[in-house]
């Protein structure tokens, strides 16, 4: 983690953070906190609990990141005293990309354990003794089982996308794991959503803590959705039109099955599109492949399943395709959160067959008003989908946005489109 030194001041240097992280701050570009990190970083500091309701993007990771780094700095000593829990191994990789990147000038060692991979490489970096451990619960558990790593040190625990960990059917892992740490710790737990179970573990996990909930938990504001009426068997042709227009920069399609991800990524490519699948029947280094394929660019169309929808930062991706639509409302505001991040606009277009009507009803509940309708000409629905009346959703505070009426907008082959800014 070495050189060039700039030393111009941001709005990161009245926390009183180490010098060596606030040289790391402004390598990677941070001039001023995010509001995540205005909350969190001075309560991190203190040693408080926190309970983050917020999703990727937001700027979480050096929220939560840089408070413990700079106790790690401050109180030298070898031995994994910082754990951070993710659901998924692209989630855990893209954190530690981001401690690496704000730890650049320090000595802190850091591993990242997760499944899919030999165990090898990381029982040496183990036994390294590195202060930071950041991985997934199975394979963190199946380490721990085996003696290979050891908490009695930990001094800070982080639960990422507690809600994810916990569809992933990860909880009971993490109560195992949770079980080998000492009580006296610092615990940080983030969650987009509140789920009961996330919010039982928060109340067992957290004492008084700082609980930091931000607007955007909901949609980012700069993402504007819209549901498309097609029928199942033009959705590939749908899908064509949307890439094909002058706006489209870059994409992730969500579908609902492997087999379907796989599929419609071999049909893209011989269609000419740079596309690459990715979903949970790879190996790791293909799921790697694909992930570093899309982020440099070589890709522009990332076709994915729910593997990838949360907590996966691409900057610059212009739409969210959901092919089909997500299973669950919850996963709706995952996966288009992948978009419209850090100001800049994004488009979430799902298509609507005549199938969807009961996930339509229970996404409009929950986000609290209706989603915009759009129409392209040529692509017809099977049925009419009609808008849910508005009803005091539950989520109504955080996710409510303004009924939109039925629009006939940018997906319009007659070409009345509103025109899009890119901000940054
Ligand atoms: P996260 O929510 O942690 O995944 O962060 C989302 C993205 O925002 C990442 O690419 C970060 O590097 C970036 N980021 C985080 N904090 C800041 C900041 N204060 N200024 C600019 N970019 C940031």
């Amino acid at each position: 983690m070495s050189s060039s030194v700039s030393t111009s001041p941001t709005g990161f240097d009245r926390f009183g953070l180490n010098e060596l992280l606030l040289r790391g701050i402004r390598d990677a570009g941070f001039e001023n906190p995010r509001p995540i990190q205005n909350e969190t970083i001075p309560a991190g500091l203190d040693g408080r609990d926190v309970l983050g309701l917020a999703q990727t993007g937001t700027g979480k990771t050096a929220a939560f990141a840089l408070p413990m780094l700079h106790r790690l700095l401050n109180h030298p000593y070898q031995a994994p005293r910082v754990l951070i829990l993710a659901p998924t191994r692209e989630l855990a990789t893209q954190i530690a990309g981001e401690i690496r990147t704000l730890a650049k000038y320090t000595r802190l060692k850091m591993v990242t354990i997760y499944g899919g991979v030999s165990m090898r490489n990381q029982i040496n970096a183990l036994r390294n003794e590195p202060e930071i451990v950041v991985g997934c619960p199975g394979r963190v558990l199946d380490l721990l089982q085996q003696g290979e790593l050891h908490l009695g040190e930990i001094e800070t625990l982080v639960l990422d996308e507690a809600d994810h960990m916990f569809d992933m059917g990860f909880l009971v892992d993490i109560r195992k794991i949770l079980a080998s740490l000492p009580g006296n710790r610092q615990n940080l737990l983030f969650s987009a959503t509140m789920p009961k179970e996330v919010r039982r573990l928060a109340d067992e996990l957290l004492s008084s803590p700082h609980v930091v909930e931000l607007a955007d938990s909901a949609p980012a504001a700069t993402i504007e959705h819209a549901l498309v009426m097609v029928s199942e068997s033009r959705k590939r042709d749908l899908l064509e039109h949307v890439i094909g227009e002058p706006e489209f920069e870059s994409a992730i399609v969500f579908t609902r099955t492997k087999h379907r991800a796989k599929r419609l990524a071999e049909q893209l490519s011989k269609a000419g599109h740079r596309a690459v699948g990715i979903q949970g029947n790879l190996s790791q280094a293909q799921r790697d492949r694909a992930m570093r394929g899309f982020r440099s660019r070589q890709f522009n169309i990332l076709v994915a399943t729910d593997i990838v929808a949360r907590g996966i930062d691409v900057s610059g991706v212009s739409h969210v395709i959901n092919f089909d639509v997500p299973n669950t409302p919850e996963a709706y505001t995952h996966r288009i959160g992948r978009t419209g991040r850090a100001e800049c606009e994004g488009i979430a277009c799902t298509f609507v067959t005549g199938e969807d009507h009961s996930w339509l009803r229970a996404t409009e509940r929950m986000i609290g008003s209706s989603i915009t309708r759009r129409q392209v000409e040529g692509f017809a629905p099977d049925t009419t989908v009609r808008s849910v009346p508005r009803a005091p959703a539950r989520n109504q505070e955080r996710y409510a946005r303004p009924a939109a009426q039925p629009q006939y907008g940018r997906f319009d082959s007659g070409g009345r489109g509103r025109g899009r800014r890119r901000a940054g």
